[in-house]
């Protein structure tokens, strides 16, 4: 069993963007931690609002996305800011942040990761926790989507997505397995884009979501392809998947090496997975992986 030493960031940067649900320009600013101290939201626009730990614990149910609450104070989307953290291996990190909502940026998690790598990132002297998959585990929701977890004999994650949509649907059947380490981050997944069907796109303006946003902005998938806009890879659409399971299986607070097998998952039940595989694994666990409230 190989593992690594913990890395935080060199020196605190700051980005902006806008809110896909708030239609909010939004502040994130990432600040080193220390060893041990695993990454931590904390609103800055609530007076004496405690840091969140982003550790499955503290998520909460949101619709295709993935939320985390503690107290008064909650932060949505995560998952983008979190899969390029896990991708980059930072994992000790403050990140302030002005809004309900971290920022959108293009749907993908690219401008954020080149500008977490601008920053420097540096090793700690603490070992970063670490669970092997020994045994097969699956979970499966009632349309059939399942995650199945399997041990490898190399010490490291890989992630594979298969998708399928049918025979109707804009986005052809893909399927995609990678490595996953800071390099397969940076060159195959990190500038991958969220998409939404175009049907979707009416519901959601007529929540009010999306209003800043522009087809330009978001990948909108009509039945030609995308709207006013172009793939960035054939499979972009099966490797913003792996990207989001990375960004969700984060929220285990350590390392995993296994074969993460994913069909047709959605947030729900990568939370679910991660749920499972933690309480499985408990007796192995530090204190500093289960911040519970
Ligand atoms: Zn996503």
């Amino acid at each position: 069993m190989r593992t690594r030493n913990q890395r935080t960031l060199a020196r605190s940067l700051e980005c902006t963007g806008v809110g896909i649900f708030t239609n909010s320009d939004v502040k994130i600013r990432f600040c080193p931690a220390p060893e041990n101290h695993g990454i931590q939201f904390v609103r800055t626009d609530l007076a004496g609002s405690k840091p969140i730990p982003a550790l499955i614990e503290y998520a909460v149910f949101k619709q295709r996305r993935t939320a985390i609450e503690y107290q008064d104070a909650s932060v949505e989307m995560i998952e983008h800011v979190m899969a390029a953290l896990a991708g980059l291996q930072i994992d000790n990190c403050r990140i302030e942040i002005n809004a309900p909502e971290a920022p959108c940026f293009d749907g993908s998690s690219q401008e954020l990761s080149l500008a977490l790598l601008d920053s420097g990132i540096v090793e700690q002297p603490f070992q970063r926790e670490l669970i092997c998959i020994e045994q097969p585990l699956t979970v499966e929701n009632e349309s059939g989507s399942f995650i199945q977890a399997k041990p490898l004999n190399r010490s490291v994650l890989a992630i594979g997505y298969y998708l399928n949509y049918g025979e109707d649907s804009p986005v052809t059947p893909q399927c995609l397995t990678l490595e996953i380490n800071p390099e397969t981050w940076m060159n195959q997944l990190a500038f991958s884009r969220t998409f939404v069907l175009e049907e979707e796109v009416e519901a959601m303006r007529a929540l009010g979501y999306g209003q800043r946003l522009s087809a330009e902005d978001l990948l909108v998938l009509g039945q030609e392809g995308p709207v006013g806009n172009e793939f960035r890879t054939l499979d972009e659409c099966v490797r913003h998947k792996i990207l989001d399971c990375l960004g969700d299986f984060a929220l285990i607070g350590c390392d995993m090496h296994g074969y993460f097998s994913a069909h047709q998952s959605g947030h729900a039940l990568n939370r679910e997975l991660i749920k499972k595989i933690k309480s499985t694994h408990r007796s192995t666990l530090s204190e500093t992986v289960w911040k519970v409230a």
